[in-house]
């Protein structure tokens, strides 16, 4: 175990010492000092946090800042007062992502080897973006980009980086799909020359059902979101293979130009999981780009009893991973995957202050030429020490507790007959909504104004956080799990939270009519 002796004669910056906060040998009292009083305020708040959320309003929230403006950032308090400052206006009514009510969004709860790795990073603050910054960084980041390429199954030239999160890797995936096409069609670069005229023609296929990052990619890159063609879903959320070929044929017809093609495995609403190997398959029919959209499922690669539900990601030509989603790291955390390395090119840059070509030619590791940042964190290290301390079988086995979870979770929602359940989850997503059982047809409610409502008052409640949706214009409900340690008990009580504001709302909504 590693104890560090502070001296003190060398380690104590006292007060009215210039330059006592900055992080430096003089100063490694007050910086032991801050980081354990920031980790007491932290498990303070754990101790009398009981929901994931107050329910605080904006209204509520916003007037704790009232008092607050530009000539509080003039001269500085003490730690203690700004402690409790933060934990006035920030962690009192934060949205605890770690508490079992919370069942919402893809957020997980996070794994502690990776807390403390924030500890080393953010201290250290390394940048990745080039060896001389870096060092043993970028070794630990090769590592972990080959463990996963490894993972996705994808061959020995593959190559990857880590990325700010989904968003920005599905945008590289485009963009190389939109380069590789332009390289390989026109022999030029679209680095260099920018787009050809036949561009605004390009065509990206993905299902209905996936996330909007694509459309977002369309469009910066210059494509435009008309670019992106949705293909419809069948009735398990995946992506329809015969509309997709119909879709790319149509689209081959009216002389637009198809160049890529997006499965998504784990769609944000239902965690489906598209037909990896089929899309695959006519995606090297017809000579367009294969990515694979991982972002939530990706985890499933930890899992010995699921990772086979992956299938057909190896024959993607890029992937996209969250590791602050199902790897239970903290934000951020993900990563952006090839599987033939040589299309790095168009993406690289060279400056010569930075990385020059020679230092490549020299072997030299610089991840800015792989990377759409320059300045990045070292979040690989959350990754490492995460896989260190707990091994890829224990972070599998909290996979695997969250698709048992969710699996008997929707076998609660269909035993129950006053909700309808969309799907059979595959990965821990359940899209449902509360369907109170009519007496004949005297029964008018509104679904959607009903579920709409149920969620408002749960959020209002902070007892339980869950989030909605809305399935070919009609809401749901849908929760998202991601915490292993909760048990089906606690479903069992939300599902009874959700039914009990279903219920008065119903009520209130009869009441009105017989008032009328
Ligand atoms: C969350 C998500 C994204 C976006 O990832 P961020 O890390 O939030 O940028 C992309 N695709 C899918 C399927 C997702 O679930």
């Amino acid at each position: 175990m590693i104890v560090a002796a502070i001296k003190p004669t060398i380690h104590k910056a006292p007060e009215g010492v210039p330059y006592r906060h900055l992080f430096a040998p003089s100063n490694m009292m007050g910086y032991r000092q801050g980081i354990l009083q920031a980790v007491d305020a932290v498990i303070s708040q754990m101790n009398k946090t009981e929901r994931p959320f107050t329910g605080a309003s904006l209204a509520e929230v916003g007037e704790k800042f009232d008092r607050h403006g530009p000539a509080d950032f003039e001269q500085g308090v003490s730690m203690d007062e700004c402690l409790e400052e933060v934990q006035r206006l920030y962690m009192d009514d934060c949205i605890y992502f770690h508490d079992e009510g919370y069942v919402a969004h893809l957020n997980c709860p996070v794994v502690m080897p990776a807390l403390v790795a924030e500890v080393i990073s953010s201290a250290i603050n390394t940048s990745m973006d080039t060896w001389d910054q870096s060092i043993g960084a970028t070794l630990m980041e090769q590592k972990l980009v080959r463990w996963t390429l490894d993972g996705i199954g994808f061959p020995e030239d593959g190559e990857g980086i880590f990325t700010s999160g989904g968003t920005q890797s599905n945008l590289m995936g485009m963009l190389l799909a939109r380069d590789h096409y332009i390289s390989s069609r026109y022999g030029d670069s679209a680095k260099i020359g920018g787009l050809p005229v036949d561009s605004s023609r390009f065509r990206i296929f993905c299902s209905e059902m996936s996330h909007f990052s694509i459309q977002k990619a369309a469009s910066l890159l210059g494509l435009g979101q008309h670019a992106v063609v949705q293909v419809a879903a069948d009735d398990c959320y995946r992506m329809d293979m015969t509309a997709l070929r119909e879709a790319i044929e149509m689209q081959r017809a009216i002389g637009n130009i198809p160049i890529a093609v997006v499965g998504t495995a784990g769609t944000t609403d239902f965690g489906s999981i598209d037909p990896l190997r089929s899309i695959a398959q006519m995606a090297r029919e017809y000579g367009l780009w294969f990515h694979v959209d991982a972002a939530y499922g990706g985890g499933l690669m930890l899992s010995d009893l699921h990772k086979e539900k992956l299938t057909g990601i190896e024959e993607a030509d890029s992937a996209t991973i969250d590791y602050h989603k199902t790897f239970f790291l903290p934000v951020c955390a993900s990563g952006f995957f090839m599987r033939d390395r040589q299309h790095v090119r168009h993406i690289s840059y060279h400056a010569d202050y930075l990385n020059p070509k020679e230092q490549e030619r020299a072997g030299v590791p610089n991840m800015v030429s792989k990377s759409l940042q320059t300045t990045r964190r070292f979040d690989a290290l959350k990754l490492w020490m995460t896989l260190r301390t707990m091994g890829r079988s224990e972070l599998g086995r909290y996979i695997d507790r969250i698709v048992e979870l969710a699996q008997e979770t929707a076998g609660l929602l269909r035993e129950a007959r006053d909700f309808e359940v969309l799907h059979r989850p595959e990965i821990s997503a359940i899209v449902f909504r509360y369907c109170p059982v009519g007496e004949g047809d005297k029964q008018e409610v509104n679904l959607n104004e009903l579920n709409a409502g149920i969620r408002k008052r749960m959020f209002a409640s902070g007892r339980s956080l869950i989030a909605g949706t809305k399935v070919y214009g009609e809401t749901y409900l849908k929760f998202t799990l991601l915490n292993p340690q909760t048990p089906v008990s606690v479903m069992e009580e939300i599902i009874g939270m959700i039914r009990a504001h279903g219920e008065a709302l119903v009520r209130e909504q009869e009441q009105a009519m017989a008032c009328a």
